[in-house]
């Protein structure tokens, strides 16, 4: 079949934080750059919803904070599991990148010349910048004017379907138009994966419905590995009540929020004595649910008093709670304010070195598609700073290696759709809120050996279903049953990985091994099999 092509030196695929940095970085360095995204570029992704935090560690918050100590509090949190070359570039990159983006016009607030800093859980010292008013639309908007100066062509509504290789070389992507359904290729010499994490395949989740795990799906099927797909980070304070759905981003305040159960009691006490509402989110997380599941749970979750934080104080580090609650009458102080867990986060992905390559030549990523950063835990505002840092690397290291070298063509037809289908509309939110049940119920905070089991053959016989529709579907509705079976793929990856851990560390809890094992001091790498199937395996020393 003839495709509509497009040629270009670097494809990006994602038009998030990842990607839009990446793609100004290898129009900078020369390369002719297309960027193309399911949703639209700069106005799509969990960049857009974020709330716009950087660590980085100026010292501005206090004097004694450098690079060396933000990289041992970044290892520290990831339980030693990070790739130490990428948590040392993050950490020694993340101030230059809040630099440049200050620089582009991104609003940081600022006290006279100098960063204004919270001080988050985890984080020795008080360095998470953050923005005049919440919210990563504030970042994506200057940046999305910085492309189109740079004339880099934008393509929306453009789903990857595939990565095109030929002789083991990565030269680009097929894709379809999510609208039209019609398929076109994009050939180029460097493909950046850029496509955002998958912690909407959970029933409860923080993230924006499309984040469900395609960019894991794209990279092994070509021939990348994955790793620590296990460790999914559930942010614990999102409200439940007064207003649903609202992320708590409260750990600023440190112990000054207490959480109470039904009984009143301050349960972190029992769990976290030192600590208290200052510890890790794993930790938070994982104590809130096991109070609701012993039964003193408040409708679902727990309290959190608010009533000790000053009012200024909230307005300051809290605007958009401020301004919901404002909007609806309520008041912080009055209102009995429930919070509950949610997955938020993936600590794993694409296995990257420290140029963003794959392993797959021409294949590089960044972002929160990538691993080996955070380990097996990740510090608050450290997603954004990896997304400035590794995606100016991998627009970097892709433009330099697609400048110069020939445009390679796949040599299998690019697309062969197969016969029609007559048995109508595959049932797609039938088949997602499967998914989502499972893998909340047998995935999410708690793990044990028999769970994970059940949920593989649920998973299995779920991708059996789907991958039978997706041998007749054409047109958008081949878009969707693409979707979700990349999000079942994921799901088999998340349960695989966290079976072969045979060990509780850091965001993964394993209630049959609650404890750390440092046997267990390594990555479970996820490949394909060679029969279309997954395994999971625990790397070499
Ligand atoms: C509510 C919330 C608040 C957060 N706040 C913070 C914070 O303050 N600080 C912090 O450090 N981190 C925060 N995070 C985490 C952070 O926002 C993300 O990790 C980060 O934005 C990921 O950026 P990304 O560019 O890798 O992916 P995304 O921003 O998710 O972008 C992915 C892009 O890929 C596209 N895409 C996906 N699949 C395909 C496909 N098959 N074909 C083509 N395109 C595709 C999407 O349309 C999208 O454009 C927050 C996350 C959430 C959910």
């Amino acid at each position: 079949m003839n495709l509509d092509e497009h040629h270009r030196d670097v494809l990006v695929i994602g038009g998030g934080l990842a990607g839009m940095e990446a793609a100004l970085e290898a129009s900078r360095l020369g390369a002719r750059v297309i960027i193309a995204s399911e949703q639209k570029v700069g106005r799509s992704g969990n960049s857009v919803i974020a709330e716009g935090g950087y660590a980085a560690p100026f010292g501005h918050g206090d004097p004694r904070d450098n690079p060396g100590i933000f990289y041992e509090d970044i290892l520290r949190s990831g339980q030693f599991l990070n790739d130490r070359t990428l948590a040392r570039t993050l950490a020694d990159g993340s101030c230059r990148a809040v630099e440049e983006l200050c620089g582009a016009g991104v609003p940081f607030r600022m006290e006279g010349e100098r960063y204004a800093q919270k001080h988050y859980p985890g984080h020795t010292y008080p360095r998470n910048c953050y923005l005049v008013r919440e919210g990563g639309i504030h970042i994506t908007l200057p940046l999305l004017e910085h492309l189109r100066r740079r004339s880099i062509r934008l393509l929306a509504h453009s789903y990857a379907l595939r990565l095109l290789v030929a002789g083991g070389e990565c030269c680009g992507a097929l894709f379809i138009a999510t609208r039209s359904g019609s398929i076109f290729a994009v050939r180029a010499r460097a493909t950046i994966l850029a496509c955002g994490g998958a912690a909407a395949i959970y029933l409860h989740s923080t993230n924006v419905r499309g984040a469900t795990g395609d960019g894991y799906v794209l990279a092994l099927e070509a021939g990348a590995a994955l790793r620590d797909m296990e460790f999914v980070q559930f942010y614990p304070t999102i409200m439940l009540a007064p207003v649903r759905n609202f992320l708590m981003d409260f750990s600023c305040f440190g112990r000054r929020a207490p959480l109470l159960n039904r009984l009143g009691e301050r349960f972190l006490e029992r769990y976290a004595p030192a600590a208290l509402e200052a510890c890790t989110r794993d930790v938070k997380s994982r104590t809130i649910f096991t109070e609701v599941r012993e039964g003193r749970g408040v409708k679902g979750g727990v309290v959190m008093d608010v009533s000790a934080l000053p009012r200024e104080e909230l307005e300051t580090y809290t605007p958009r709670f401020c301004r919901l609650f404002a909007r609806r009458n309520l008041d912080p102080h009055r209102e009995r304010i429930v919070v509950a867990p949610a997955a938020h986060f993936f600590m794993g992905g694409v296995a990257i070195d420290e140029g963003c390559r794959t392993g797959v030549p021409g294949l590089f990523s960044c972002g929160e598609v990538t691993g080996g950063v955070h380990g097996a835990n990740r510090l608050a505002d450290n997603a954004l700073s990896e997304c400035q840092v590794f995606g100016r690397l991998a627009g970097e290291h892709g433009a330099r290696y697609a400048l110069g070298r020939p445009l390679q063509h796949e040599t299998a037809p690019a697309w062969e759709p197969s016969g029609g289908r007559s048995a109508g509309l595959p049932p797609f939110p039938r088949w997602m809120a499967r998914l989502r049940e499972i893998m909340w119920e047998k995935v999410g905070i708690e793990r044990d050996r028999g769970g994970l089991e059940e949920a593989i053959s649920g998973l299995e016989r779920l991708r059996e279903e789907v991958d039978e529709s997706v041998a007749g579907v054409t047109g958008p509705s081949l878009y969707r049953v693409t979707k979700v079976r990349n999000a079942v793929v994921t799901g088999l990856m998340v349960a695989k990985a966290a079976l072969a851990r045979r060990e509780s560390r850091g965001a993964h809890f394993r209630s049959d091994f609650p404890e750390q094992d440092s046997s267990f001091s390594r990555s479970i790498m996820v490949e394909g099999d060679g029969r279309g199937g997954l395994k999971a395996r625990l790397s070499g020393g």
